[in-house]
């Protein structure tokens, strides 16, 4: 069905919707969580969200040995002897594994959606969202990645009425970036690293398109609040920090800068889909002084400053 303006068949690739969300914007939220993302930071705690197409998870602890999946699969794919299970160079995503396992030992992440599909979602938050302020946030992965799923979702988003808000890289096309933006009342943004071989080798792409758009959306006028996760080995450091905030607080309109502080939650995901935690395993979680001297540096460019977001 298309609506004025809006095409509500636009399709998309997601792989989660968060409801209750009281971080990542005003209110109430629920976060859709778009597929697919140009970054590889190495810390990533959503791996699944990478790849911008549907995969399938395997997760030993849950498997019960049954071999449904290895006699199911129309691709000979998987083998109750290999490790990960899953041979992916002939796996084609069907998903009759994870659909047929229901202990969870295989499990999809993505599925292919149309913003008509999404909106009748989030229409069951109509009044939460009313009463709390919320509205939605576009997440990832990179939702600049999917850039027509997105602009239609927000235009759908708008059309109700709703606050929206993105949390992005802000690696996208200028193209992108301009017809967006002016959808979109919150940008939490992410600068990693303001030192671009640094950025290169733990981010695995350049901080150039990040830091230019950053300039150009400090530009449109949307509200913007810049996040940082705080690495032990990239970032961890006064110096580091103190150039993030230097920069934050050149940029218009600029009040906040979030801290969050680097954790493990996604490390086990990594073997779920047959990647390596590169990471390491001893690496820790930045303690509370070193966290509280990094918001002081923060305060002292003149920002407000929150650790965790
Ligand atoms: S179908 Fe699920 S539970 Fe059965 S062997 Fe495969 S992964 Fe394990
Ligand atoms: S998604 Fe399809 S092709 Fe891939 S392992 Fe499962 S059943 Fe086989």
């Amino acid at each position: 069905m298309l609506t004025k303006g809006i095409n509500y068949e636009q399709k998309g690739i997601i792989f989660n919707m968060q409801r209750f969300s009281i971080h990542d914007g005003p209110g109430i939220r629920t976060i859709v969580f778009l597929k697919g993302c140009p970054l590889k930071c190495d810390w990533c705690s959503n791996p699944e969200s990478q790849d911008p197409v549907v995969e399938i998870m395997f997760n030993e602890k849950n498997c019960t040995g049954c071999k449904k999946c290895e006699r199911n699969c129309p691709e000979s794919a998987i083998n109750m002897l290999r490790t990960g299970r899953i041979d992916r160079a002939k796996c084609t995503s069907c998903g009759v594994c994870a659909e047929n396992c229901y202990p969870g030992g295989l499990v999809k992440s993505g599925e292919e959606t149309t913003v008509e599909k999404v909106m009748t979602e989030l229409k069951k938050e109509t009044i939460q969202f009313r009463r709390s302020g919320g509205g939605v946030t576009l997440s990832g992965g990179e939702l600049l990645m999917q850039p027509e799923f997105a602009i239609e979702l927000l235009k759908a988003c708008k059309a109700m009425g709703w606050h929206t808000a993105i949390e992005t890289t802000g690696y996208a096309s200028e193209d992108t970036i301009d017809k967006l933006i002016p959808l979109v009342d919150l940008v939490l943004l992410d600068i990693k690293h303001l030192d671009d071989e640094k950025h290169k080798k733990y981010v695995h792409v350049s901080n150039e398109v990040i830091v230019k758009n950053a300039k150009k959306i400090s530009t449109i006028g949307t509200e913007l609040i810049i996040r940082v996760p705080v690495i032990p080995k990239f970032n961890c450091d006064k110096n580091s920090i103190s150039d993030i905030a230097k920069f934050a607080k050149s940029l218009n309109g600029v009040q906040r800068l979030d801290l969050l502080p680097y954790h493990k939650l996604g490390a086990n995901k990594y073997e779920n889909l047959g990647l390596d935690y590169t990471m390491g395993q001893e690496i820790k979680t930045p303690d509370e002084d070193t966290m509280n001297n990094f918001k002081k540096i923060v305060e002292e460019y003149g920002l407000e400053c929150t650790i965790g977001g």
